[in-house]
């Protein structure tokens, strides 16, 4: 029970890797807050979670709305009276080469993977400097570091992310709230699962470890990023991608 007690709010937890980490953090003690726009799936989620002796409530947001942002900290607070951990894990993508790129699909990945995560460590902090103590946790992606042909708007979010990473935790250290990072490669999720068979065969031979990570690779590396070992850790971009970046 690594993280018993402590209230964590996961964003887009209602499927793919926020899910394994919602359910990561429920199994190690937490209290989770399974955040995305579809109240159903959302509910689904928490209540399975219930089923299998875990806490959890479903809270429908779209963390590319301010006011979202803050009615989720709210309901939060007002469900459980404090809020001990935040992943930043919503996100999208909207691939097209840049000459085809359109100006939607630029705002759209920008709103939600970059200015979402703004938006709810906005909303968290000030409950979490009251406590004097908190944990940040940005999904990023190896995309943000290597750059990829046809994600110029995911890679810039993703490396966008890095610095508000970096800069959140100097801003944040002395009240005891670290952020850092994680930086999945290529993880089987719904947002993979549409790579052709070509494409996979590729992506796998530039992964040391040779085979694409699952959703609890990343999940095991956000419970300890959460849990009291580490404690002095902040500011850090954690890769899980098989070894496929080596800075
Ligand atoms: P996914 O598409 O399976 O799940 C994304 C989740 O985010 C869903 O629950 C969705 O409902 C939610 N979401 C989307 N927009 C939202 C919004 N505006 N407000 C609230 N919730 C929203 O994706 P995934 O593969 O599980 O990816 C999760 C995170 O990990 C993303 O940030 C993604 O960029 C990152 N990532 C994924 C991979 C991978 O290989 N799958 C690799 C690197 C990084």
């Amino acid at each position: 029970m690594r993280l018993k007690d402590r209230v964590a709010i996961v964003t887009g937890s209602t499927r793919g890797i926020g899910e394994a980490i919602a359910r990561a953090f429920a199994h190690e003690g937490a209290r989770v807050v399974i955040v995305g726009r579809d109240q159903v799936r959302a509910a689904r989620v928490a209540e399975d979670i219930a089923n299998h002796g875990g806490r959890a409530v479903a809270i429908t947001a779209d963390v590319s709305r301010l006011e979202d942002a803050q009615h989720l900290v709210k309901q939060t607070l007002e469900t459980w009276g404090k809020v001990d951990i935040l992943v930043n894990n919503a996100g999208i993508t909207r691939d097209n080469l840049l000459l085809r790129m359109t100006e939607a699909e630029w705002d759209e990945v920008l709103a939600v993977n970059l200015k979402g995560a703004f938006n709810c460590t906005k909303s968290v902090v000030r409950p979490m400097m009251k406590q004097r103590q908190g944990r940040i946790i940005n999904i990023t992606s190896v995309v943000g570091q290597m750059g990829n042909a046809g994600q110029a708007n995911y890679a810039a979010s993703k490396a966008g992310l890095i610095g508000f990473t970096r800069s959140v935790a100097r801003e944040l250290a002395s009240r005891h709230i670290t952020c850092n990072a994680i930086a999945p490669g290529y993880i089987e999720t719904d947002m993979t699962a549409t790579l052709e068979a070509g494409v996979r065969e590729a992506l796998q031979k530039q992964i040391p470890l040779n085979r694409l990570g699952c959703v609890d690779d990343v999940a095991g590396v956000a419970v300890f990023l959460a849990s009291d070992a580490a404690a002095y850790i902040t500011g850090q971009v954690i890769n899980v991608d098989g070894g496929m970046v080596m800075a």
